[in-house]
């Protein structure tokens, strides 16, 4: 095992040997690999020259081994999850980041990277090669690298204690969600709950060490998400549903885990970090890096849409009230916050009648599948082929596919690991890189590297002799993730830092994903998939309005609340001053008065549980959400201009898009990527008219 030569995590190269690879490589290989890069880095360090092939290559090839082998690792630690493989995962982690920021943070390398900038060289640089060098460029300055002495140290402390700072605030709201749990015990106190959510309450109440089955109880409900979303939709108790909205948004608020004096310390401390490195705000730091560019840009943008939406939301919250007085509750003339999911849960099996369940038979993973394929030849002239058993897979059920261009040259392959495995894979879905694309020399050889991705689901597995069906919103998830591998797999950039989805601006790279969910409300994608899988019979029409329907439905209120989020956390990022007469819960609920429908009870302190932005990587960016889907929206509305029963113009286009959103990955700012494609800059109309809040 420790015989480095035959260790498979080393290969460095091609496809994994997945059926090969065991936890007990991973120390081995990371400790040998590490080791080597690092005589490598220094290597490039001290005989650094700033040219693009003495500096760019060989730093190219020196994250690509590491990619590569701590890829497959997390890749394994996500599907095939175990004591073993977590232990090794934690274990190695650390290293692994020690070593990407000190390459990161290289005085030598950044001063490089300048010298390129202002050198001869420079001239003879392409568009993307050039972005390349400028992003490094930024980056490395982000990290503090030009900064020296007394700024320097105060720039690392701050670094530090933000670091800290995260992870207590994630430890409070972890904290604070578990400090509550209500056991219920009476069938009147679990009264509207559904199958689905007493299963998982009993199972709740069973780990806690209680005796309990889903049809006798005792049920518990907590504020995790899975538990407290169907509560607050279905419980019919509404005294329950304020006690558990009450301990929900009150999160982290007080007490021990009081978030309170965190936010004002996390947000001073960012202001302190953008000043030392030359911002006038951490909005600016952060937007700096971003597609929007600038305060504005977003701020223009959020109000766009918080106009529209604001009014919309209310006209929604008073159909609520006004049916649940038809339906003679107390709500009807004292409507609470805790009764607005309930509520519009009601009102949306009311006005639509039918359930996910009932169109799972029209919807076969192998039906959607070929409807997924069917469109990616339709629209880029790309072929998928599957090519099961040619590569070595972590799990029975995953399939390899192949892609190949119009004139059948192979373009890029990928798996697809479809099925729920709870005991083992991680909830939701995601598309990963396996290999990324490259082109060069090396060795004296030349190379082309083909990119191959990993797309990850969690959907119903097939039972007994029925294929899986899925729910709508699970093809919906399969197109979202497939839009990502697509521009992953599609690139036609040969620089690895720029291919696919490599130096793409945060909020522009779901731009690809949203823009293929768009396709399962296209007529002709629809009803090329939604087949019976026994009978043949193809989605009655009525569902298909339903769901066109369905789509808009409360959707003003969804977007206010993502505006909303949205320009606190931009508010609180650059306008609010640390220490001043203004709390952040103040800011927010200065913003609540024309963000929201209801304004924030007494108690409501959502900040606290806000980890998007204090404990995650959103801060400054939480617009992004809504941006992306703007341009998703805006791209998809150029097909429809054309006509989307034109298939001929909608394949002129599609290619278009191939091209250019798919096609030119980070190698071009995505704000010159979208013009390319759509001729213009992006417009929000053509979301607002998809949201149904637009008279068209
Ligand atoms: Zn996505």
């Amino acid at each position: 095992m420790n015989d480095v030569h035959s260790n498979p995590l080393l290969k460095c190269k091609g496809l994994p040997n997945f059926s090969n690879i065991f936890p007990e490589h991973v120390e081995p290989a990371i400790t040998f690999l590490l080791e080597d890069l690092e005589k490598e880095f220094s290597r490039l360090e001290s005989g650094v020259q700033p040219t693009w092939v003495s500096l760019v290559e060989p730093l190219d090839q020196i994250s690509a081994r590491l990619e590569w082998t701590w890829g497959v690792v997390s890749h394994l630690v996500m599907v095939k999850n175990s004591p073993e493989w977590r232990k090794v995962h934690e274990a190695m982690e650390p290293k692994i980041v020690a070593f990407s920021s000190r390459a990161g943070q290289s005085r030598p390398l950044y001063e490089a990277y300048v010298s390129l900038k202002s050198g001869s060289d420079w001239a003879t640089c392409d568009v993307a090669q050039k972005r390349i060098v400028e992003s490094y460029i930024r980056d490395a300055e982000l990290s503090g690298v030009a900064l020296t002495g007394g700024i320097k140290e105060r720039f690392n402390a701050v670094q530090i204690e933000l670091a800290d700072l995260a992870t207590k605030f994630s430890n409070n709201v972890l904290d604070a969600t578990k400090s509550f749990d209500m056991d219920l015990t009476t069938k009147e106190e679990v009264s509207g709950l559904p199958p689905s959510l007493l299963s998982l309450a009993s199972q709740i109440s069973k780990n806690a060490g209680m005796d309990s089955t889903p049809e006798t109880g005792p049920w518990r409900i907590t504020l995790d998400f899975p538990a407290y979303g169907p509560f607050m939709q279905h419980s019919r108790r509404r005294d329950l549903r304020e006690k558990v909205f009450r301990a929900f948004v009150g999160r982290a608020s007080e007490g021990e885990s009081n978030n309170n004096p965190l936010i004002e310390r996390i947000l001073a401390l960012r202001q302190e970090k953008a000043r030392l490195l030359g911002y006038n705000s951490f909005a600016e730091l952060s937007l700096s890096r971003k597609m929007a560019l600038s305060v504005s840009n977003v701020e223009n943008l959020l109000e766009e849409l918080r106009a529209i939406s604001f009014d919309a939301a209310h006209r929604e919250f008073d159909e609520l009230r006004q049916y649940a007085k038809a339906e003679g509750a107390a709500e009807g003339t004292d409507f609470q916050p805790w009764d607005a999911a309930f509520w519009s849960e009601r009102h949306f099996e009311k006005s639509f009648g039918f359930t996910d369940e009932q169109l799972r038979p029209y919807f076969a993973l192998p039906n959607v599948l070929d409807g997924l394929f069917g469109l990616t030849r339709d629209l880029f002239g790309m072929t998928v082929e599957p090519a099961d058993g040619e590569a070595p897979v972590w799990h029975p059920d995953v399939r390899f596919f192949r892609i190949y261009d119009d004139k059948k040259e192979l373009v890029a392959s990928f798996y697809l690991d479809s099925y729920s495995r709870p005991q083992e894979k991680q909830g939701g879905a995601w598309m990963d890189k396996c290999i990324g694309r490259a082109k060069g020399i090396e060795e004296g050889k030349s190379i082309f590297q083909k990119p191959v991705a990993y797309l990850i689901c969690n959907q119903t597995p097939p039972v007994d002799d029925k294929p899986s069906l899925m729910t709508f919103r699970e093809v919906e998830t399969l197109f979202h993730e497939f839009g990502h591998g697509l521009q992953h797999m599609l690139t036609k950039v040969d620089y690895p830092a720029a291919a696919g989805i490599n130096n793409v601006e945060w909020d522009a790279v779901e731009l690809p994903s949203q823009f293929m969910e768009n396709w399962c409300y296209d007529r002709e994608t629809l009803f090329g998939m939604a087949k019976h899988w026994q009978t043949g019979e193809v989605l009655p029409e009525e569902f298909y309005q339903k769901l066109l329907t369905a789509r808009k439905f409360m959707s003003g209120s969804g977007m206010l609340r993502q505006i909303h989020l949205g320009l606190v956390d931009i508010e609180l990022h650059h306008r609010y001053e640390p220490g001043g007469k203004e709390t952040p819960s103040g800011v927010r609920r200065r913003l609540a008065v024309h963000t929201t429908v209801m304004a924030p009870i007494s108690g409501d302190e959502f900040l606290c549980a806000f980890s998007h932005i204090f404990a995650g990587g959103y801060a400054a960016g939480y617009y992004s959400y809504k941006w992306a889907e703007v341009l998703s929206a805006d791209a998809f509305s150029a097909f429809e201009e054309v006509g989307l029963e034109n298939r001929t113009a909608v394949r002129e286009l599609g290619f278009k898009f191939r091209d250019t959103i798919l096609g030119l990955g980070g190698g071009l700012h995505p704000m010159e990527v979208y013009r390319a494609f759509r001729g213009r800059d992006p417009e929000s109309k053509a979301l607002l008219k998809q949201a149904g809040l637009l008279k068209q």
